[in-house]
């Protein structure tokens, strides 16, 4: 019975679990992987200050496995150095290129923008509290940042923001923020596990399948909304190809950034992902019925409070993890259900760097999970004794 549970459809989507573990394995895992190592996205910036407007400094900032090691401005890319500025250029009236150019400009990507994520709290123009951070040198992983206080966040996260729904109701819309936030729970989870700090007097790291199977494997439904926020991001990322293929990946070493683009192009539109699993997520079936616009706008701003609540997070790593994926999140969620219609999107969509870097680092965290879940499965299962 247990191994019946994965069996069958992703719920909400077009593709088994069978073939997302096919797919993730052969394909997205191996490229995302490579991806996150190249300059453009291992560098994220990030307001690491600890000012949580609910809650008063508990003092976890200060734990061992805790603080963030910042990049020396020399290691960051010279262009993301540029500040992008929100100011229109200064009309030169009279002059030829002062006039306005009324052909439809078609291209998918025309530049970084600096304006905000409705869906996010954050305010993400450059100002000096940013610091770019290496992801590469700060892996997600086992931190001791238990108890109260790690407690206190997802509670509010949970009871606040997307109440657990009942099997009995129906309502799509309703259940998206709880399926993404529980998937994303499970996958900070499941990379607790995956690094775990086994003896801490040799500082010896490694895999902890119990901590997997306890927290995780035991609750079905975990598991669950693991794959449908897995299947939600990559439906997000291949709806937004046109842009994503064209964007300018510069930081300034060519080879490099040649491959970024590379990369990026067979993560979005490789056919064997397209074949396998045409339409991850069904966008087009949610906020139709008459409540369509003010439901979207309450878990919009549902969102923008769990994104609020990342400032209080206690733990810097966590923290500069949880707003990373919290912004992806909200990427992925802007490119779905902001700019209305397929043909619109072509036109309106517009990103920030540090959302797209948000996102694809999400996507990469994402398929780590969905990986190891799937390949650990059996041996925790068998550790646990129900194997
Ligand atoms: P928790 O994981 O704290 O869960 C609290 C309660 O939520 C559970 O008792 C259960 O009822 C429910 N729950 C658990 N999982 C799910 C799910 N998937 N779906 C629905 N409900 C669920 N710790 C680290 O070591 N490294 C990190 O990088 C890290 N990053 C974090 C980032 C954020 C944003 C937050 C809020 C916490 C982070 N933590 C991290 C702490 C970590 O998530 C746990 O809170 C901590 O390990 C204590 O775990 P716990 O067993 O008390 O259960």
């Amino acid at each position: 019975a247990e191994k019946q549970k994965y069996i069958g459809m992703v719920e909400d989507c077009c593709c088994d679990y069978e073939t997302v573990n096919k797919l993730n394995t052969e394909v997205l895992h191996p490229l995302l992987q490579d991806l996150v190592k190249t300059p453009f996205y291992r560098y994220f910036k990030v307001k690491l200050w600890c000012d949580c407007p609910f809650w008063p400094d508990d003092g976890m900032c200060r734990l061992r496995d805790c603080s963030v090691c910042e990049c020396p401005e020399s290691e960051f890319p010279e262009p993301f150095k540029k500040p992008l500025s929100k100011d229109n250029p200064v009309c030169q009236e009279g002059k030829p290129q002062a006039a306005v150019d009324r052909t439809v400009d078609t291209r998918a990507f025309t530049g970084w923008t600096v304006t905000d994520n409705p869906w996010t709290s954050d305010d993400e123009t450059d100002n000096e509290e940013m610091t770019y951070v290496n992801l590469r040198l700060n892996p997600e992983r086992y931190t001791g940042y238990i108890g109260p206080s790690a407690r206190r966040i997802w509670d509010a996260i949970y009871s606040e923001n997307c109440p657990r729904y009942t099997s009995e109701q129906s309502c799509q819309e309703e259940k998206l923020l709880y399926k993404l936030v529980s998937g994303l729970h499970s996958s900070i989870t499941v990379h607790i596990a995956s690094d775990y700090l086994l003896d801490e007097a040799t500082n010896s790291w490694g895999q902890n399948l119990t901590l997997l199977y306890d927290r995780v494997l035991r609750y079905p439904d975990r598991v669950r909304n693991l794959y449908f926020t897995f299947l939600f991001v990559l439906r997000a990322v291949t709806k937004a190809e046109n842009y994503l293929v064209e964007a300018e990946y510069e930081t300034g070493n060519v080879i490099e950034d040649l491959k970024t683009k590379s990369l990026v192009k067979q993560i979005v539109s490789d056919p064997k992902t397209t074949a396998a699993c045409p339409l991850p997520f069904d966008e087009a079936k949610l906020w139709k019925g008459q409540r369509g616009p003010e439901l979207k706008q309450q878990i919009q701003k549902q969102f923008r409070n769990i994104s609020a609540i990342m400032d209080c997070v206690g733990c810097e790593k966590c923290r500069l993890w949880g707003k990373l994926q919290i912004l992806g999140l909200g990427t992925a969620l802007k490119i779905l259900f902001t700019v209305n219609g397929e043909d619109n999107l072509r036109h309106n969509l517009e990103l920030q760097r540090n959302e797209v870097i948000a996102l694809m680092n999400l996507l990469n965290r994402l398929s780590e999970s969905v990986k190891f879940v799937h390949e650990m499965s059996p041996v925790a299962e068998s550790i646990a004794g129900v194997g």
